[in-house]
């Protein structure tokens, strides 16, 4: 006998709570990296998941699918036809409901909703409108909902969830139009990402304009209720790292053209993980730190204000970042003729350049300097400045750093460390370094009280 079972909610929820874990936000990374949404599920509710905002506060996101089943092709996804698995979706009222009833219970306090494209583009995200509509209209919920748009979605769709999402993203996946033909058959890069990120952006950017004339509406960031209209104040985006061959360089340029001319808030990367019945299932995996060193190249643009001329300092010549070395201190060895810098007297700006020393710490350095000088390094560790990667790029009485000409030879010269010491610099007495050799490399070299150099 044929016994025919429906999924309870619950069970949607475990399924496709699980499955949007494979979008942004969820894979842990490396540690250190410039992790958008710290991200733990929780297994007494399924579909819950602790972020932290960059804000810095916590929110506790229902993270869901409306559907895991996608009638695309995109060679890399666990949701695409190829996959033959049983498929889950919710019906608009029963997403919307749980939702209402886990957040009248207080386990969530923000939407993450996503889907796969079930029939078309368009009608997809108008299921998720609906859910939203119902969130929204019905039950009154103005918190931080992150809608995403599918692509290929028709404006007068995308214009109904500005109207109702605090941010929207559509998931780029490729750099390239090229790379994304050897992604997929069924999606065209201008036509069904770029284009409507543009109208996104366009409708965020009039937004805001009008708000500047009639004062804040919809909500902040973080979910405060700035006004009766909500409206979508940010525009994301996810990238699959290593899925089409592309290179670092091929990323970023993407990566400053989102942020440059739409204004994106974040763009967010993923290394590339084989899936089984896919295309690419033979496909070497992506290596975690190819996703780091990407966090920390956006970090630079976005953060520090890098140019695109210091940035491709950072690539080698086939576009690639260097699994050893951070790109900060990259760009700084090979700029060293504007190191060391003057701890006492660098701008901002230039005080970021410096590896180990970061927005936070350079603002303690220019507090603490009017009213006394920088001259020990304990004072620029308690700044927050890292010792072990600052020490060749600063200056300060006391501590007088290798010239560029010296410090190239001490970094590069045959015998010589190649590299910047990651190790801690010598902890103790200066006298106890008993060392007759070369002082190449040498973290204590020019350190208070060194004797100079030896031999
Ligand atoms: S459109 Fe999205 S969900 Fe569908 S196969 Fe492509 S990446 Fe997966």
């Amino acid at each position: 006998m044929l016994v025919k079972h429906t999924p309870s909610t619950f069970e949607k929820l475990h399924v496709l709570g699980g499955m949007a874990t494979d979008d942004i936000l969820a894979r842990p990374q490396p540690r250190n990296a410039r992790q958008p949404y710290a991200v733990q599920t929780r297994n007494d509710a399924p579909g819950v998941y602790r972020a932290a905002l960059p804000n810095g506060k916590f929110i506790n996101l229902m993270r869901v699918m409306f559907t895991d089943y996608c009638m695309m092709d995109c060679h890399f996804c666990p949701n695409s036809h190829w996959v033959p698995r049983k498929r889950y979706a919710f019906k608009v009222d029963e997403l919307a409901n749980a939702f209402m009833e886990m957040h009248r219970r207080q386990t969530v306090a923000g939407l993450f909703l996503s889907s796969g494209i079930a029939g078309s583009a368009s009608k997809t995200t108008e299921r998720l409108i609906q859910v939203v509509e119902i969130i929204r209209k019905k039950h009154g919920f103005k918190g931080y909902i992150h809608m995403k748009v599918m692509p290929g979605t028709e404006y007068q769709y995308v214009e109904a969830a500005h109207r109702l999402g605090t941010r929207l993203s559509i998931n780029i996946e490729t750099p390239t139009v090229d790379h994304m033909r050897k992604l997929s058959k069924m999606k065209e890069l201008e036509r069904d990402i770029l284009k409507p990120m543009s109208w996104i952006a366009d409708l965020i950017r009039d937004n805001s304009e009008a708000n500047r004339h009639s004062g804040p509406a919809g909500l902040s960031e973080s979910g405060r209720d700035l006004g009766a209209t909500p409206a979508a104040i940010g525009q994301a985006t996810q990238l699959v790292v290593g899925a089409s061959d592309e290179s670092d360089w091929d990323i970023y340029e993407r990566m400053d053209q989102l942020y440059s001319e739409w204004n994106f808030k974040r763009v967010y990367y993923s290394p590339f993980q084989p899936v089984r019945h896919t295309p690419l299932e033979e496909h070497p995996v992506t290596p975690m730190i190819r996703e780091h060193r990407l966090y920390q190249v956006d970090w630079l643009r976005r953060v520090y204000k890098f140019t695109n001329d210091e940035m491709k300092l950072a690539f080698d010549d086939r576009g690639f970042l260097s699994s050893e070395d951070d790109p900060k201190t990259a760009i700084a060895v090979e700029n060293l003729d504007s190191f060391p810098v003057d701890v006492n007297a660098a701008t901002r700006d230039m005080l970021l350049r410096v590896p180990g020393v970061g927005p936070v710490s350079a603002d303690r350095i220019l507090k603490n300097r009017r009213t006394h000088a920088v001259d020990n390094w304990r004072d620029l560790q308690a700044m927050g400045v890292v010792r072990k990667r600052a020490w060749p790029f600063l200056y300060f009485p006391g501590h007088r750093p290798p010239r560029a000409k010296q410090l190239r030879l001490d970094l590069f010269s045959e015998g010589a460390a190649q590299r910047i010491p990651d190790s801690p610099p010598l902890q103790g007495s200066i006298d106890a370094c008993a060392s007759t050799g070369s002082c190449a490399g040498c973290p204590m070299f020019g350190a208070p009280g060194h004797p100079g150099p030896s031999g």
